[in-house]
């Protein structure tokens, strides 16, 4: 140890003083000795000198270990204290260290002295340091915006923030003496499915999870919370505890909510006045045909393929709060599968000047789902097909049947997506931006939207593209998905 140790020395015999010092010089250890021999002087001491270790002998005229021990505790210092006395029974040894000394040396082997010094600091500092560590860990835990439980492997809580009890109103005490485990606050709707989720952890099933449930609180209200939860396994693979992290999420899913509404709402309003539209556009169009107004009749035609385009658009952003709330209803029967193909490449065909869609279908299949939700995956993937492929002149759908299920690609000869990119452009958002690509408009929920719809219907998108060269979008359907488990 380098630096110079300050120890203060309790004792009264001048020469047994004298002895301990020559013994530390004989140890080589580097210090500085504050030698008292009664109360008063030792309570200065451990004021004003501020020593590292203590040095005491047992019995003084005035004074004696256990009341100096009981004085250092007092005081709040926690730095070694060695017994250095002439006799020491076993019992004696025992009571000492259980009162808190950290060490003892008989007078007659002096010799042990330094080594007991230098062992005793370092373990002090040891435990300092740990303490400072477990301080620091309290402190970002019990100053996170997150509360922290500690659950056991039963599921039973072990420890409890102080933020955990804000946003459930019990105090750690409560709910850990109240024995109450994971599954007691769940609000009773959410209980079936979130049960499973706490089981799965606290078999060690799953070592991670971040889900959103509903709780109870301590007066009874309901809150919505996201919970990180992970598991912490001992050497022998088995469950030792379970961390959560938690937050409360209530008023952000009641702005998702009213979110959710007002896009709702928008996109009614928006679809019911571009109905009239298309159906006055309709009515005006077969009256131009008779009048045999050709120029007329020519602007109403794009009129109405603008307005088709804006249905589509509105359509696809009421679909997809609707899948995002769950709320998308599927009206389900047998339809014939090419017969939809051609009804919509019929439609589309008449709006498209640009492209010829080429129908190269198989043989049919009756189709079990929802046709008009059918019909609008198609219509994307056309709409895409023209919109990426702008030098191109033709798109291609084919269809071919197999054993129980049919295939149906849309394949353009457009601008291709990157292999790195083409699981991406079916998530939610998703629009691939290369830089060098020229940008074509759009809000990037298209696919996200026919991936949805397809996978209701145990079916599978996906697709298969080369840069410069262009896209097949693949959609694989089971007849009858009723038969299906995915
Ligand atoms: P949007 O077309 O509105 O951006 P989509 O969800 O329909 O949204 O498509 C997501 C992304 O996938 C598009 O932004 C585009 O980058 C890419 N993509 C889709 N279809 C094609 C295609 N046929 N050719 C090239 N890229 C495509």
């Amino acid at each position: 140890m380098k630096q110079k140790i300050k120890i203060l020395h309790l004792e009264d015999t001048p020469t047994d003083a004298e002895l301990i010092e020559r013994e530390l010089k004989k140890g080589k250890i580097n210090f500085e000795k504050l030698v008292v021999s009664n109360k008063i002087d030792f309570e200065k001491a451990l004021k004003d000198f501020s020593p590292d270790v203590i040095l005491s002998d047992h019995s003084l005229h005035s004074f004696d270990s256990h009341e100096a021990l009981r004085m250092v505790k007092k005081a709040g210092i926690t730095i070694p204290f060695i017994l250095v006395t002439a006799t020491m029974t076993d019992e004696f040894a025992v009571t000492v260290m259980k009162e808190g000394a950290h060490d003892y040396i008989i007078k007659d082997r002096l010799h042990r002295l330094p080594s007991a010094i230098i062992n005793s600091i370092e373990k002090h500092h040891l435990e300092e340091e740990r303490q400072a560590e477990h301080e620091r860990l309290v402190f970002h835990i019990e100053n996170a915006p997150l509360g922290f439980i500690e659950w056991d492997h039963r599921g039973f809580a072990k420890s409890w923030s102080i933020r955990a009890e804000e946003i459930f109103g019990w105090s750690g005490k409560e709910f850990i003496e109240n024995q109450e485990n994971g599954f007691t606050r769940v609000y009773e709707e959410d209980l079936p499915w979130v049960s499973k989720i706490l089981e799965q952890l606290i078999s060690g099933e799953v070592e991670r999870n971040k889900v959103q449930y509903r709780n109870i609180t301590k007066d009874g209200r309901v809150i919505w919370c996201e919970w990180f939860n992970s598991v912490l396994k001992g050497k022998d693979g088995k469950v030792k505890t379970i961390m959560s992290l938690v937050q409360d999420i209530t008023e952000q899913k009641q702005l998702e909510r009213h979110k959710d509404n007002f896009f709702d709402i928008v996109s009614h309003e928006l679809k019911t006045p571009l109905t009239t539209i298309k159906a006055y556009g309709q009515i005006a169009e077969s009256m131009l045909e008779a009048k045999g107004d050709a120029g007329t009749l020519g602007m109403i035609k794009k009129m109405g393929s603008q307005v088709n385009k804006l249905t589509a658009l509105v359509q696809d952003f009421l679909d997809f709060t609707k899948i995002q709330n769950g709320k998308l209803i599927y009206n389900e029967a047998f339809f014939d599968f090419n017969e939809l193909v051609e009804e919509v490449i019929d439609d589309m065909q008449k709006i498209s000047v640009t492209h010829e869609i080429k129908n190269n279908s198989g043989k049919t299949a009756a189709i079990f789902g929802d046709k008009d939700k059918f019909s609008q995956v198609l219509n994307n993937l056309i709409s895409n097909a023209i919109k990426y492929s702008p030098k191109a002149g033709s798109i291609i759908i084919s269809t071919q049947l197999q054993k129980d299920s049919i295939e149906l690609s849309v394949q353009d000869f457009g601008i291709g997506i990157l292999a790195q990119n083409q699981q991406s452009v079916f998530e939610q958002f998703y629009r691939v931006n290369e830089g060098n690509q020229p940008t074509f408009p759009g809000m990037g929920i298209g696919l996200y939207i026919c991936s949805e719809i397809i996978s209701r219907h145990s079916g599978k998108i996906w697709v298969e593209s080369s840069i410069g060269k262009g896209s097949i979008f693949y959609i694989w359907l089971p007849f009858d998905h009723r038969n299906k488990t995915t």
